[in-house]
């Protein structure tokens, strides 16, 4: 990963809001960790706040290794979430397995150790 895409990935739970971009050339919003805009190839890109809210487009178990502080396997869900404002994001599910892939999500903040957040989704209730 570039020095650029860090930064990006950083930026992406700036002010605890999920940042996505939007392309000053061509307006098109992308992905936190994309580098530049697939739809016309232009590299200045500005930070703009996503509601995060989405829908999962797929998902996936994975089997991770054991919680050091519960001492239990720890399995996790990865999954696509397609933004309400276009962009798709991988990103870590928290709370049940979806049981249709359609149920609307919206992001939340995780701490990983101090100082640091990153986003995750959780199932929320249909508006
Ligand atoms: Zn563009």
């Amino acid at each position: 990963m570039s020095a650029g895409l860090a930064r990006r990935g950083r930026e992406t739970t700036r002010s605890g809001k999920l940042v996505i971009w939007k392309c000053r050339r061509c307006a098109a919003l992308l992905a936190p960790l994309t580098g530049c805009c697939p739809s016309c190839g232009a590299g200045t890109l500005e930070p703009i706040a996503s509601a995060g809210a989405g829908v999962i487009v797929s998902y996936r178990v994975v089997d991770r290794t054991q919680d050091p502080v519960c001492g239990e396997p720890c399995p996790s869900v990865m999954a696509i979430v397609a933004l309400d404002e276009g962009p798709w994001v991988y990103s870590w599910i928290d709370g049940d397995v979806p049981v249709r892939s359609e149920r609307p999500v919206r992001v939340r903040f995780r701490s990983a150790q101090p100082g640091e957040r990153f986003p995750v989704f959780a199932p929320r209730d249909p508006d």
